[in-house]
């Protein structure tokens, strides 16, 4: 079994990002980080996105609305940083407050700024195979990490476990185009599927988004299959100075010695979707200076 380093080929890809951003004379690419509140998640994957801006090079501007902001008034704030000229790149940080329309606040981001890709413009030019717009960043992330792996799907059997519009629609999508390195067969799971079983154990490529822990167990893989787990979840664990520990939708001790590749988590496809996000951020100062 292979282990897909993540970092190792997020680290990568962030150098390369670092090499490109050097040569810019002048402005630097912008990305503004909008957190909606305080959750706990959302606090560290905003810092490492944060960081990360800061070690390529991009500056970003955070902003931190308290988590009684109306709909109206992060319209009003996402309509402001649409129109100001200093700005690439726009990330409303998910999972926003129940009271607002996660939907309609993506919708609201200018498509040209739309670097997490969940704009329906963006969603569509992915259906479309066209390539001037942004791919949501996880989605593009698991391509990346299938493609420097040595992996490609052309007459594989892609299983995507979860169809939600953040990971398992667009990667399905991606895996499905008529292109190298994808062009596979692409079943979608979700929990109305019968004997899902039967079906994950068709997988030669195993791509599980479905946040339950430990969830794909050995008997759901098919031997040397490649598995790629999205998942991460908290689990609580008294011996961590947290209280809890990170683990995949995939029980890895059981799976692994099974597969021919994994991603593990962390450390798999979660460095990946931070990287994915700063080249669609250097993506969008091409764009935007072009015009
Ligand atoms: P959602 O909750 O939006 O979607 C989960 C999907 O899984 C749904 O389609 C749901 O089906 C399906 N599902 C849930 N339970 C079952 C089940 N028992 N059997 C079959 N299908 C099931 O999650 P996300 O897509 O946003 O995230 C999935 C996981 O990936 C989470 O752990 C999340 O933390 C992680 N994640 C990781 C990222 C990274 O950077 N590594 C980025 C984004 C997410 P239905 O549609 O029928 O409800």
């Amino acid at each position: 079994m292979d282990l897909i380093d993540g970092n190792q080929i997020a680290t990568t890809l962030i150098a390369e990002l670092k090499a490109e951003v050097a040569t810019f004379t002048g402005r630097k690419p912008c990305l503004a980080l909008v957190r909606v509140g305080e959750d706990p998640a959302s606090v560290s994957y905003v810092k490492k996105k944060e960081k990360t801006a800061a070690e390529i090079g991009v500056t970003s501007r955070i902003i931190l609305p308290p988590v009684t902001i109306t709909q109206a008034e992060l319209f009003a704030l996402i309509d402001s940083l649409n129109a100001d000229p200093a700005v690439d790149g726009i990330l409303v940080q998910s999972p926003l407050p129940k009271h607002i329309d996660e939907v309609a606040v993506f919708r609201r981001v200018s498509p040209d700024k739309d670097v997490d890709g969940f704009n329906t413009l963006n969603l569509g030019k992915v259906a479309q195979e066209d390539d001037t717009g942004f791919v949501s960043c996880t989605p593009a992330g698991i391509m990346e990490l299938l493609a420097r792996s040595g992996t490609d799907l052309k007459g594989k059997h892609v299983v995507v476990l979860g169809r939600s519009l953040i990971v398992g629609k667009p990667v399905a999508l991606l895996a499905l185009q008529k292109r190298a390195g994808a062009n596979g067969t692409v079943t979608i799971c979700h929990s109305g599927t019968a004997n899902l079983p039967a079906l994950t154990r068709q997988a030669d490529v195993l791509i599980a988004a479905i946040g339950r822990a430990d969830f794909v167990t050995a008997d759901m893989v098919k031997p040397g299959a490649v598995v790629i787990d999205v998942g991460i979840n908290r689990v609580p664990d008294a011996t961590k100075k947290t209280g809890y520990r990170l683990t995949g939708d995939v029980n890895f001790a059981q799976v692994s010695p099974l597969c021919s590749k994994i991603t593990p988590v962390p450390g798999g496809v979660g460095p990946m979707t931070v990287a994915m996000l700063m080249k669609n951020t250097v993506k969008a100062f091409h764009l935007r200076s072009a015009h």
